[in-house]
């Protein structure tokens, strides 16, 4: 830390990725990445005549783009905001809609920047412990006077939540603003999209990182009312008004002139994860009925940290949270056959004894 460092941040605890190691090739299935490439219309459009426009700033509105997933979605595009990533529009969000009397409320066990957000904006936040199976209980969130975020399917548990119990919560906080982040919907659970013209304090929040194979290119957007809409674009100018790259913005097109390509993808993706669920469970371990594209399991004979290290020692990087109550899970991402059968026998292997578990 310089000197020179504010003392608001002297003790902000930055959130921290998964791992991405550029040395050593592993079998990655700690990111949630997709192992299948973007679509070829993509590859196709990302042309030399795309590269040679970088000279020009980008449309700050992004007006192709949102009109094309306006219309996939069947919304109007002054329902939709783009951000560089979603984790973007998360912090516009909290930015936005949160001071000392907006407090905000979420999962203890969810997606980490929400609690970085709190803590950067200096928000105050409470955390609602999910019950004991790991699932959220809307009933905690119903009159709970306070904005709220809840990525469904959450994350790491992969556990989703139904569209009466988001309607619920929402209509009865219609004076907080309820953000969804459904990064992983597109795997199996149901979007809250066609709530946002009948509560606007819905903001539903997705990205193209997990099921459009684009989180190299960090392109995420939102959806909610216009006027909702129209307060982040007001923080969005404020920060950053080209924050959607040029060639993202052509990737993203393409991506949604392509839409069949992935949802066969997705699908084939829900399979995958279907079979290495019970695989893992004919090893003995508990697996949580993921939603998502990863699975969330722990091993009644082995810590989730020499599981996590074990793989790490035999080519294979899963994530492994260092926590209260989900210190003994890994968390796999769902990644191609090929992989998950080497996965699931070096775990075979491991918890039979047959190989040493590693560590040099
Ligand atoms: C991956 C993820 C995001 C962020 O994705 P971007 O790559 O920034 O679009 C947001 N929320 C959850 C729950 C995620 O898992």
């Amino acid at each position: 830390m310089s000197r020179f460092l504010s003392g608001r941040f002297s003790s902000l605890k930055e959130y921290v990725p998964g791992e991405q190691p550029q040395n050593r090739r592993y079998i990655k299935l700690n990111t949630n990445e997709s192992p299948f490439s973007p679509s070829p219309l993509v590859l196709e459009r990302i042309n030399s005549a795309a590269v040679s426009s970088l000279n020009l700033y980008p449309d700050n509105e992004g007006l192709a783009l949102r009109e094309k997933i306006a219309d996939f979605h069947n919304i109007r595009k002054e329902n939709v905001i783009l951000s560089n990533g979603s984790d973007e529009i998360l912090s516009f969000a909290f930015m936005a809609f949160c001071d000392e009397k907006r407090k905000i409320a979420f999962p203890d066990i969810s997606y980490g920047f929400y609690r970085v957000y709190a803590d950067l904006y200096r928000i105050e936040y409470t955390a609602v412990p999910l019950a004991p199976d790991f699932s959220v209980r809307s009933e905690d969130y119903i009159n709970i006077g306070k904005n709220i975020v809840i990525a469904n399917p959450n994350a790491p548990t992969g556990i989703a939540i139904s569209l009466p119990e988001i309607e619920k919560i929402a209509a009865s906080n219609p004076d907080y603003v309820i953000i969804i982040d459904e990064a992983y919907v597109d795997f199996g659970a149901e979007s809250c999209i066609g709530l946002i013209n009948k509560y606007d304090n819905l903001l539903v929040v997705q990205t193209t990182s997990k099921s459009r194979h684009l989180a190299g290119a960090r392109l995420g957007f939102a959806f909610g009312s216009e006027e909702l809409i129209g307060d982040l674009n007001k923080i969005r100018n404020s920060v950053n008004p080209y924050n959607v790259n040029r060639l993202t913005l052509i990737a993203g097109e393409a991506a949604f002139e392509d839409s069949g390509y992935y949802q066969s993808c997705n699908k084939k993706i829900a399979e995958i994860r279907e079979i290495t669920s019970e695989k893992l469970k004919a090893l003995g371990f508990e697996v949580l009925p993921s939603k998502a594209n990863f699975l969330f399991a722990r091993h009644p004979s082995r810590s989730g940290k020499e599981l996590y290290l074990s793989l790490k020692n035999n080519g294979i990087l899963v994530r492994h949270f260092d926590k209260e109550r989900i210190g003994d899970f890994l968390r796999i991402t769902v990644g191609s056959e090929k992989d998950m059968n080497i996965l699931c026998s070096i775990l075979s292997a491991l918890i039979n004894g047959d190989l040493y578990p590693g560590g040099n």
